[in-house]
C-alpha cells in the first residue's frame, strides 16, 4: 500500500489530568474520505486540534506527507497543506464574505499567487452561488448553513492537500445538512483534496465516506470500510438509531 497522506500513531492527549485520547491510531490515504464517528466527548475535536497543531500530544505522533507534524505550530501546519474547518464554523463575523475568503488565501497571496487566488475565488463562487450573491455582506449576517459553506470555501482557498472537517452538521437544519453533505460528496468526487471528516451524525458520515473509524471515550473501537460499518449491528445499535440519522 502507498504511504498514507496522514497517519496518527498511538496518539495520547491530556487536558491536565483528563486523558482525552488514549493512544489512537488511524490513517488517511491520498484522495480518500475518511470519517471518524463518535458521540459527544469521545475525543473527535481533540484529535482534529492535535492534527492541526492547536494541541500538543502527550505521546504518539502525527505524520503528514511523510513528515512529522507533532510539535509543528498551527500556522506551519497550514503552510504544509492542512486546512481545518473548525467545529461551530467560526467565520469572521465583522468581515465581508469576500474578505473571509481572502483571509483563507492569505499565505498564497503573500507568496504572489494573486491571479490563481482570483481564479479559485471565482471557482468557489460558482460552487457556492449564494456566497457570490452575498460577497459584500458581513459574514455574521449569513445563515448558519451559509456560514458553514463559507468556512469550507475559506479552507479550500488555501488549496489544502488535506481538509479537516469538524462536525460540519453541527447546529444546522436537516435540509441544510443535506446541502453540506452534497458538497462534501462533490469534493470527494473531485479527488483533489483528501478529507478527514468528524461527525456525530454517523449515518450521514458513513454514507459519504470511503472508510471510517468509531471512537469511544478516547479510543478507536472499530474500523473498516464505510459500507462494513453501516452494516455492523453494534454500529447500527449505538449510532444509527432514528435519532442519529436525521
Ligand atoms: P463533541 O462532539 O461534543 O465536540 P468530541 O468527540 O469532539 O465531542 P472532545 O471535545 O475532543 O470530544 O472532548 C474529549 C474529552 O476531553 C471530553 O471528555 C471533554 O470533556 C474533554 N475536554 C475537551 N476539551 C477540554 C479542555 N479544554 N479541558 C478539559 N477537558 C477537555
Amino acid at each position: 500500500m502507498a504511504e498514507p497522506l496522514l497517519s496518527i500513531e498511538e496518539l495520547v492527549v491530556d487536558y491536565g489530568r483528563i486523558r482525552a485520547l488514549k493512544g489512537i491510531s488511524l490513517s488517511v490515504g491520498q484522495g480518500e474520505l475518511v470519517a471518524v464517528i463518535g458521540s459527544n466527548g469521545a475525543g473527535k475535536t481533540t484529535m482534529m486540534k492535535t492534527i492541526s497543531g492547536l494541541l500538543k500530544p502527550t505521546s504518539g505522533r502525527v505524520m503528514f506527507d511523510g513528515k512529522p507534524l507533532t510539535g509543528v505550530p498551527a500556522h506551519r501546519v497550514v503552510k504544509l497543506g492542512v486546512a481545518q474547518v473548525p467545529e461551530g464554523r467560526r467565520v469572521f463575523a465583522q468581515q465581508t464574505v469576500r474578505d473571509n475568503l481572502v483571509l483563507g488565501a492569505f499565505l498564497r497571496l503573500r507568496s504572489g499567487q494573486k491571479r490563481e487566488v482570483a481564479e479559485d475565488t471565482e471557482r468557489m463562487f460558482s460552487i457556492f452561488p449564494r456566497l457570490r450573491e452575498r460577497q459584500d455582506q458581513l459574514a455574521g449576517t449569513l445563515s448558519g448553513g451559509e456560514q458553514q459553506m463559507l468556512a469550507i470555501a475559506r479552507a479550500l482557498l488555501s488549496r489544502p492537500k488535506l481538509l479537516l472537517l469538524d462536525e460540519p452538521s453541527m447546529g444546522l437544519a436537516p435540509v441544510i445538512i443535506d446541502e453540506v453533505f452534497a458538497l462534501i460528496e462533490r469534493l470527494k468526487a473531485a479527488r483533489d483534496t483528501t478529507l478527514l471528516l468528524v461527525e456525530q451524525l454517523a449515518f450521514r458520515a458513513l454514507e459519504v465516506a470511503d472508510r471510517a473509524y468509531v471512537i469511544e471515550q478516547g479510543s478507536i473501537k472499530l474500523a473498516g470500510s464505510a459500507k462494513e460499518l453501516l452494516a455492523n449491528p453494534s454500529v447500527q445499535q449505538a449510532y444509527l438509531g432514528a435519532a442519529a440519522t436525521h
